[in-house]
């Protein structure tokens, strides 16, 4: 049996494949990308239903191809999903789907790696794991183990029918969390959301989205967080339109915020008393956004309207005056909880050393320390953005160049 072969395998077909195949495809370097469901396939079904993009749809993309929509729109998971099979139509990507790999393993002794897939096996001298960085949903141990609510994390909630009747507590208040509450009180549930430390930049300030401020100042490109704010999480939200997430107007609008869920015991939930103190630290972050964006339009002379209403803060709900530290849930009606609390990834079909600490991949910029294999779309890869659509493009550039760079010494020949 003749075994196929190519340069390089990319593993996954969300942004993170399509931008590499895009690179690759410039570079004149052969390869495929093997997905194993559909392209796209988180933004298609592993979102809620009414998720828009966190950033309009000029920003949230490639360069090389616009969205249907009005710039300034923030675009639907569809939409989104829509968007990358366009773009590896455009493009003409050599794409497989439904076509899942089980394992990589160096071939013994040689150059390249064996990789085997639920359609045969492939022979490959890269490896591009962009399998994504939201995949396997985290539910801390502190969850309840008794069957009274209902449990589900951020990623299998889809709308509020879903739900049994009742109230619902929606544990951590990123951007998932934050939108799931914000729609849950909307359909008239009583809802409480329980608040970490978070970042909450403006929506918009001055007549620019964040992301064009995030952009300006250089935010999205900052390589890593400072280390005391590695558990941030940031609150942003394109849904209705997009919004500042404002914790006080969520509060204001019936949901009660709570601090940070601790434990659960005897049917009641108690929280850390740390409740004012996160929403105060979101606070100082927004309002720093709105300093810096000031500082630079002084700087560049740019003339772009006041916004003193951005300054106004509401006033503090009875949640944040008087913090709930304790909770019965069966006295608060609480029937479901979603926790909203984050994603790690799995890499067990990659079975050379490329894992370290916490089993995160050693990587430098994506380029792992097993030459010859290189990650994608990781969180922080090479930056903020490196997550997210714009900024998962600019990291598949570099990778591609790392691969080319290897191919030219590989193809070195001594003269004769
Ligand atoms: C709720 C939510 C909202 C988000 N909103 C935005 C936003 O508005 N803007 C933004 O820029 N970013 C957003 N992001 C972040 C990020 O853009 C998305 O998570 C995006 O889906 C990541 O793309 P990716 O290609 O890196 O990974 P994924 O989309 O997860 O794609 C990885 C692909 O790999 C496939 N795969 C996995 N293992 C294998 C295997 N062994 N063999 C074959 N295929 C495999 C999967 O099926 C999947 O299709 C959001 C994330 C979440 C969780």
């Amino acid at each position: 049996m003749t075994i196929e072969k190519t340069d390089t395998l990319v593993v996954g077909a969300g942004q993170a494949g399509v931008a590499m195949s895009e690179h690759l495809g410039k570079l004149g370097i052969p390869h495929i990308v093997v997905e194993r469901d559909r392209i796209a396939e988180r933004w298609r079904t592993g979102r809620w239903d009414s998720l828009r993009a966190n950033g309009p749809a000029w920003h949230d993309r490639f360069p090389n191809l616009e969205f249907e929509i009005a710039p300034d729109d923030f675009a639907t998971k569809d939409q989104c999903a829509d968007y990358f099979e366009a773009y590896v139509k455009k493009f003409d990507m050599p794409v497989r789907t439904g076509v899942e790999v089980n394992k990589v393993e160096r071939k013994a002794g040689q150059e390249g790696f064996i990789v085997e897939t639920s359609a045969g096996t492939i022979e490959a001298k890269h490896i591009v794991a962009a399998t994504g960085a939201f995949q396997t949903p985290v539910i801390p141990p502190i969850a309840p183990v008794d069957d009274s609510p209902l449990q589900i994390h951020s990623a299998a909630y889809r709308n509020p029918d879903q739900l049994p009747e009742g109230a619902v507590m929606v544990i951590g208040a990123g951007s998932s969390g934050a939108q799931i509450a914000d729609e849950l009180r909307r359909s008239g549930r009583e809802v409480y959301l329980s608040v970490g430390a978070h970042d909450r930049p403006p929506r918009a300030y001055r007549d620019r989205d964040y992301c064009w401020w995030l952009g300006v100042l250089g935010l999205w490109d900052v390589p890593a967080l400072e280390p005391d704010k590695e558990h941030l999480t940031i609150s942003v939200s394109g849904a209705y339109g997009g919004k500042t997430v404002d914790f006080r107007a969520l509060a204001h609008d019936g949901i009660t915020l709570v601090g940070m869920t601790k434990a659960f015991k005897n049917g009641s939930v108690t929280f850390e008393d740390d409740l004012v103190g996160n929403v105060e630290y979101g606070d100082k972050n927004y309002l720093g956004v709105l300093d810096q964006a000031d500082a630079y339009i002084l700087k560049h002379g740019l003339d772009l309207p006041e916004d003193p209403e951005a300054r106004v803060q509401l006033s503090d709900p009875e949640c944040l005056s008087n913090p709930v530290l304790e909770l019965d849930l069966k006295e608060a009606g609480v029937s479901s909880i979603i926790w909203a609390t984050g994603y790690s990834q799995d890499f067990s079909w990659i079975k050379e050393d490329v894992l370290g600490e916490n089993n995160k991949p050693k990587h430098s910029r994506g380029v792992s320390s097993e030459p010859g294999i290189y990650f994608l779309g990781l969180p922080w890869q090479s930056r903020r953005g490196s997550s997210f659509i714009w900024g998962v493009w600019h990291d598949a550039k570099y990778i591609a160049d790392q691969i080319e760079i290897q191919r030219n010494y590989q193809a070195y020949r001594a003269p004769e």
